[in-house]
């Protein structure tokens, strides 16, 4: 087993009981304020410099050894969700309605643990910068520490991410270059009529037929204007109008969820969706309005980053335990803002498989971080600090 893994493995309890406590306390995105107390006062105490408020509740830990130029950031997430949980675990959430189900209290605390092994044993030369963003589900908390100044003032060569995947083994290290995490918009659509007895169609303008061709079409993008050899999603996840069956109302109203793998294609998907739904509308006689909102980019990983990262899994866990060229995924990931300013690579650690419970997938109630990855993930990065800060 490799001497730094050997290392963390024997701080494990420590940490486990750290992440246990983030998971009992977890709180939404921009209210992090325990978590980053939590983390500040730690990197304090081990030498860090420690700059807060960056985004709010994020904040930075700074750490210069040697007099090596390279600069490295290495980033975890410290939100949980806005869900009931249901695991019945002794260290559950003591927030009514608020769950740490997307494995952020682990991610937070792996890059705590690495902190402490770097600043107590790392041989490096150069300075690390630790980033613990706040608000990664849906609030776009990178972007947020990045508008205050985060690359200005903390600027790095390179940055890294690792994200828990419910469904993969234990500890398998999944990388891949180019494109790994989708674009993801929300598009909000409002169909205006003019409602009516539903006895008496003709002297109504009905946005419920409307709508419902507007749904059927919207299939057509990815079938008929997309690249086969691309990906998109186009879904239509909520589509509401009325209330009785013998009323047309005036209004109908469809929510989108739409992802792509490219640039050009997500360029593509708005083009075509807002052509469509306009001829669509027009074509029934309703009026629509779109409400287009580009959420989190394509989280696209720079080759020669991914390339350095491979070789640090290989060295850590061994070629049976990698992945080097994983599947993209459709989900996002707000990392990707960081990586269209810095290069860098966002990799996955598999939280169990099979029957045992860390296949549970994220963002469900049963959800729980796979404790066996702490003192693993930990020590990927710090051989990863120690290999690029030299
Ligand atoms: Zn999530
Ligand atoms: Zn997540």
């Amino acid at each position: 087993m490799h001497a730094v893994l050997d290392a963390l493995n024997a701080q494990a309890d420590e940490f486990i009981a750290v992440r246990r406590d983030i998971h009992r306390h977890p709180e939404l995105g921009f209210q992090e304020h325990r978590t980053s107390d939590l983390v500040a006062e730690r990197l304090a105490q081990w030498g860090y410099a420690v700059e807060r408020g960056l985004g709010g509740t994020g904040l930075v830990g700074q750490l210069r050894r040697g007099s090596g130029t390279k600069r490295l950031g290495l980033r975890g997430e410290m939100d949980a969700l806005p869900i009931v949980e249901a695991t019945g675990l002794a260290h559950a959430s003591c927030h009514a309605g608020v769950m740490h189900a997307c494995g952020h209290d682990g991610h937070t605390v792996m890059v705590l643990a690495a902190a402490k092994y770097l600043a107590e044993k790392g041989e490096f030369n150069g300075t690390l910068n630790l980033i613990f963003q706040p608000a990664e589900e849906g609030l776009g908390g990178a972007k947020k520490m990045m508008d205050d100044g985060l690359f200005a003032k903390y600027p790095c060569d390179a940055v890294f991410a690792m994200h828990n995947m419910p469904g993969q083994p234990q500890g398998r290290l999944l990388l891949r270059d180019g494109a790994a995490m989708a674009s993801s918009d929300n598009v909000s659509i409002t169909l205006e009529g003019a409602g009516g007895h539903g006895a008496l169609p003709h002297h109504a303008v009905d946005p419920v037929v409307a709508a419902a061709s507007i749904v059927m079409a919207l299939q057509t993008i990815v079938s008929r204007n997309v690249d086969p050899l691309q990906t998109a999603v186009v879904s239509v996840g909520a589509l509401n109008a009325g209330k009785a069956g013998n009323v047309i109302p005036q209004t109908a109203s469809l929510q989108l969820s739409v992802r792509s793998l490219d640039r050009d294609v997500r360029e593509l998907l708005e083009q075509r969706i807002k052509a469509l739904v306009h001829a669509q509308a027009e074509s029934f006689g309703v009026r629509a309005s779109i409400d287009y909102r580009r959420g989190y980019p394509v989280l696209v990983n720079t080759p020669a980053e991914t390339e350095f990262a491979r070789k640090v899994a290989l060295e850590l866990v061994g070629a049976d335990r990698v992945e080097l060229h994983a599947r993209p995924l459709t989900a996002s990931e707000d990392f990707a803002f960081m990586l269209e300013q810095v290069p860098g690579s966002y990799l996955l650690i598999g939280n169990g498989d099979g029957d045992s419970v860390g296949a549970c997938m994220v963002h469900n109630p049963g959800y729980d971080f796979n404790d066996a990855n702490l003192p693993l993930g930990a020590a990927y990065w710090a051989l990863l600090a120690q290999r690029f800060l030299v």
